[in-house]
């Protein structure tokens, strides 16, 4: 049979990482490729007390559909928590409940992208907001990440050249490259798009896994409507229960809660309802401390195998919090041939080609921290600098 696929198909690819991930299956591999918080985190006792509590005080409702927004109290709860942060103001009506972050993008393309608008990202980007956005056939822009933040002089030419509908940020501990904004350049980002209609879309999964240094301000502190927040309970809960939300105002928030309804009515009313469970009867704040510690040290433990095992002309960068650290090899060397010697040697991670919307050969990757021991960080390590001498001394 010859299927017709819709042309928007043509446009998304297989996503790289769930690809490399099949390789990282194998038992014998030491994987930095995946994003994947450690299980160690998960709360599996205070979930499994919080799904039993839900289901023998409020069985009948939790198990019913419900309505679309999400489940007001932990809209309440997302509101509360963005007050105490950072001061912002932010009502529950300006919170939506969503399959995950990742629907998030989903929504907001389906919303605002007609095929050829101009979408910005960074470069390196996230890579699951380029396959979402992708589907909605939009062109993209991309522009310079520095050590703190977008190149502003960049973005300046970017929005007056493209006039962008969107543009794309993740200012806390970026993936793939560990990046986090300054407060400077977040309030300069700020001043440039309110001289534009470019949306922004400020995407916040690891703010909360912040083990160095001090929260920094959101962009829309600085910027109100004109930005869309996104948050998600996958990294300081569990991925499995799929909770995200979005913060967005005014006719922003009309047309997404329309965009959600038609797509899946609402999220998973009954995982929403363990969750706020879980935030109710539990110490949030002591939970999320537990996860930074383990993760500080991962991290430190990374840093310190690469100072010792690679060869100095090695960059990487020393993350302040988040799952990733990024690695810059020698120009000229190609991070996907790397990654081919690295699977002989049982090591893997993802190499930065992906991450690019003009797919180069380029001589960057990304290394994860947070799912290894540090046995098995150190391993790792020593594999992935016999390889890197080896394609040196080639
Ligand atoms: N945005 C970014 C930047 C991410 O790294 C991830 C997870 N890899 C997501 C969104 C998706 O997260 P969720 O589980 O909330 O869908």
């Amino acid at each position: 049979m010859n299927i017709e696929f819709a042309e928007r198909m043509n446009h998304v690819q297989k996503s790289f990482i769930r690809e490399i991930l099949k390789i990282t299956e194998n038992p014998d591999v030491i994987s930095f490729a995946g994003g994947l918080p450690n299980p160690d985190s998960f709360p599996i006792k205070a979930i499994q007390q919080a799904s039993e509590k839900v289901l023998a005080d409020y069985g009948s409702s939790v198990l019913q559909y419900s309505s679309t927004e999400g489940y007001l109290p932990l809209r309440e709860y997302i509101a509360e928590r963005y007050y105490q942060r950072f001061g912002l103001s932010v009502e529950a009506d300006e919170i939506l409940i969503t399959s995950g972050s990742q629907q998030a993008l989903d929504l907001i393309g389906k919303i605002l992208l007609n095929k050829g608008d101009q979408v910005v990202l960074e470069r390196p980007g996230y890579l699951g907001a380029i396959q979402a956005f992708s589907i909605f056939e939009p062109e993209f822009q991309s522009v310079a990440l520095n050590d703190d933040g977008i190149d502003l002089n960049q973005l300046a030419d970017t929005l007056k050249v493209h006039n962008p509908k969107l543009f794309y940020t993740l200012p806390n501990f970026h993936n793939p490259s560990g990046v986090t904004y300054s407060a400077e350049n977040r309030e300069k980002i700020a001043e440039r798009l309110k001289q534009h209609q470019t949306i922004l879309i400020e995407d916040d999964p690891y703010s909360e896994l912040r083990f160095i240094g001090e929260d920094l301000p959101p962009i829309k502190k600085f910027l109100g409507d004109q930005s869309i927040m996104l948050g998600s309970f996958s990294k300081i809960v569990a991925p499995a229960m799929r909770l995200g939300w979005i913060c967005a105002q005014g006719e922003l928030m009309e047309k997404l809660i329309i965009a959600k309804q038609a797509a899946d009515l609402h999220t998973n009313y009954y995982s929403q309802r363990i969750v706020h469970q879980f935030l109710t009867d539990n110490d949030l704040e002591n939970h999320i401390e537990k996860i930074r510690q383990m993760y500080k040290q991962k991290r430190e433990s990374m840093v310190a195998m690469i100072e010792k095992y690679f060869p100095k002309e090695i960059k990487s960068t020393q993350p302040e919090g988040g799952m990733f650290l990024w690695v810059t090899l020698p120009e000229g060397m190609s991070s996907l041939e790397l990654f081919d010697l690295a699977a002989k040697e049982n090591v893997a991670f993802v190499p930065g080609d992906p991450f690019y919307v003009n797919g180069e050969n380029v001589n960057t990757l990304r290394l994860n921290y947070t799912n290894s021991s540090e046995a098995m960080i150190e391993e790792g390590i020593k594999r992935l600098a016999k390889v890197i001498k080896q394609m040196l001394n080639h």
